[in-house]
């Protein structure tokens, strides 16, 4: 991945010619068809990876005849995809996966030779891992490479097993397939066509109708050996890791596109939607549960995105953790934004005509594929425990110190509010260490959701604070001004702090974790009534940000000039 990335009129002209296609060949009405008819439109996802428009030169090197994106750049095109649709949208995103083995494992000649058809001949991938018995645990895998031996060479190999769930997995021109080989999990590319591949029929699915879904074969299908994925075994796992970063961030900008496009149609919707004598959006009660606290999810998640994609393209590595933190917030949030958008809609919300019934049907894949939210929620625990403990508890204390830092240069962002709630999870934490609470699985979990929400918190206001100072890209995506994403961050970061003070004294009190004599100073080393009187000005912010996005301050200016 080119760290530079594309520039500015670059990326700004990718985007339009996707809005474009998407007004020219994928409208409402033919979306909704598709997705009745359970069908994947295959000419126009060769026309989005072919050259039409080219969408799989995003993430080509230029060497390659790409265009040399970034991750930055990947997780702006497919934010943009996922509002337009997000079968689609993993029909492409089936290439990005099937294609990163590739990336990070394959020898110079291998990446050439694939890297370079992709980009001049649209090659469609499917990334084959998932098994019927292997999902989120891979290592129960059963599928197998045996070699194939000449003159004490190894010539090729030979594959079998049963893959399930493959997106693309009908339609695709190349597949790349996870298998034990002798010296352990390797990545094999086999093309379409190859004797003994075959494919089941697409699965008749809840969502994501547009994508083809199906089950694949493998029965004794030779390849060379030039087509086991960096030349040497026992790396595919490995291969698959270095990319977990990357994959979850694009799975993440799923969650936001879907969360957006459905909160698109629900408000101007609600200011059309005359009830009790005037519009929806002049209810507070409307607005302050279906609409408000959903953006201010969507864009904590947004920055955590940002900020992961940012730190990946300077160079600090593939960023797992942090990039299951942004899947974890995204996609739950996106869902949480649907399904809100149904109840905004009413009765027209439940029918198929109004999208957002389609969206908060498909969004509900993004807690799944790409791992589901139990096991990133896992991941972020264990790998967030390992530094409590390398710290010996000071981790998040010191990131909100950091916070407050920033709080004392910009003292409206709600840096105060997420310092508090990092305050409040190492204190969780330390408590968890000390009773060893970790040994219930239910409470590393939660630790794991806690982490996310305080983590995110933190994100968004460093962003608010560096957006304050005119320091964010030119090519963030701005929706909000400063002080619009400052009242965002401020709205959030007060969830986050009561959310991990006060789910963190319920488990850890559910656990056993707190005796009678240690409650009040557990109590008090969270800071809750520090983090209940910033709860103050929560609902003059939700004023605000419901003004912001019914363009209202704008229109009092005027009536008042
Ligand atoms: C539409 C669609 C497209 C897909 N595309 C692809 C693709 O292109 N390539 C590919 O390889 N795969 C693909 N997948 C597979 C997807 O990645 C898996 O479905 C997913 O990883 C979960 O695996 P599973 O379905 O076997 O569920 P399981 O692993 O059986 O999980 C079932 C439930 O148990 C929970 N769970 C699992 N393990 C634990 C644990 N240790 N502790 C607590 N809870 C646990 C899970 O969170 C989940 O809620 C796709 C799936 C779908 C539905």
């Amino acid at each position: 991945m080119n760290s530079m990335g594309l520039d500015n009129d670059t990326l700004e002209l990718t985007l339009k010619s996707l809005r474009d296609f998407a007004v020219d060949r994928l409208p409402d009405k033919k979306l909704l068809e598709l997705d009745a008819r359970d069908e994947c439109p295959l000419d126009i996802v060769r026309a989005m990876c072919g050259p039409e428009l080219g969408i799989q030169l995003l993430f080509i090197a230029e060497e390659y005849g790409g265009l040399g994106g970034n991750t930055y750049d990947v997780y702006r095109v497919c934010e943009e995809m996922a509002r337009i649709d997000l079968g689609i949208s993993t029909a492409v995103l089936a290439t990005f996966l099937g294609s990163d083995p590739i990336h990070v494992g394959a020898t110079p000649k291998q990446k050439k030779y694939w890297m370079t058809r992709i980009a001049e001949e649209g090659l469609l991938f499917a990334y084959a891992a998932t098994e019927p018995e292997a999902g989120s645990d891979l290592g129960a895998m059963r599928s197998t490479a045996q070699r194939v031996e000449k003159d004490g060479r190894i010539v090729g190999y030979k594959l079998n097993g049963a893959k399930q769930w493959i997106s693309n997995g009908g339609i695709a021109d190349a597949y790349t397939f996870l298998a034990n080989a002798p010296g352990g999990p390797c990545w094999f590319i086999a093309e379409k066509g190859a004797p003994g591949l075959s494919h089941g029929r697409p699965e008749d699915k809840h969502g994501i109708r547009i994508s083809n879904t199906a089950s694949v074969n493998f029965e004794d299908v030779y390849v060379d050996a030039d087509r086991l994925i960096g030349g040497v075994e026992g790396q595919g796992l490995l291969q698959a890791q270095a990319v977990f970063g990357y994959t979850r961030l694009m799975v993440a900008t799923f969650g936001l596109g879907a969360g957006w496009a459905a909160l698109d149609r629900a408000i101007p919707y609600s200011t059309e939607r005359i009830q009790a004598g005037a519009p929806l959006s002049e209810k507070q009660g409307y607005t302050h549960k279906l609409i408000v606290p959903h953006v201010a999810r969507l864009e904590a998640s947004r920055a955590c995105i940002e900020e992961t994609a940012e730190r990946i393209d300077a160079g600090e590595g593939s960023l797992n953790t942090e990039g299951a933190i942004a899947k974890y917030l995204a996609s739950e949030a996106g869902n949480m934004a649907a399904e809100a958008a149904i109840q905004a809609l009413g009765g027209y919300g439940y029918t198929h005509e109004y999208m957002v019934e389609k969206i908060k049907r498909d969004v509900r894949i993004t807690t799944i594929y790409e791992g589901t939210s139990e096991i990133m929620e896992m991941t972020i625990s264990r790998d967030r425990w390992q530094i409590h403990l390398k710290t010996r508890g000071q981790y998040y204390h010191e990131q909100a110190k950091a916070l407050e830092a920033v709080h004392s240069r910009h003292p409206e962002v709600g840096a105060d509010i997420a310092a508090l709630s990092l305050h409040a999870l190492a204190e969780v934490l330390e408590k968890s260490r000390v009773a060893r609470l970790t040994r219930f699985q239910h409470i590393l979990l939660r630790l794991g959701e806690l982490i996310a929400y305080a983590e995110c918190a933190g994100c968004l206001a460093q962003r608010a604070a560096r957006m304050a100072e005119g320091r964010l890209s030119e090519k963030t995506h701005q929706r909000f001004d400063a002080p619009a994403l400052a009242a965002l961050s401020r709205i959030f970061a007060r969830e986050a702090a009561l959310k991990v003070a006060e789910e963190g004294l319920h488990w850890v009190a559910g656990a056993g974790g707190v005796s009678d004599s240690e409650m009040a100073a557990f109590e008090a080393s969270l800071g809750l009534p520090a983090i209940h009187r910033a709860q103050k000005g929560l609902i003059a912010d939700m004023d605000f940000i419901a003004d912001v996005l019914y363009d209202r301050l704008t229109k009092r200016a005027a009536l008042s000039a």
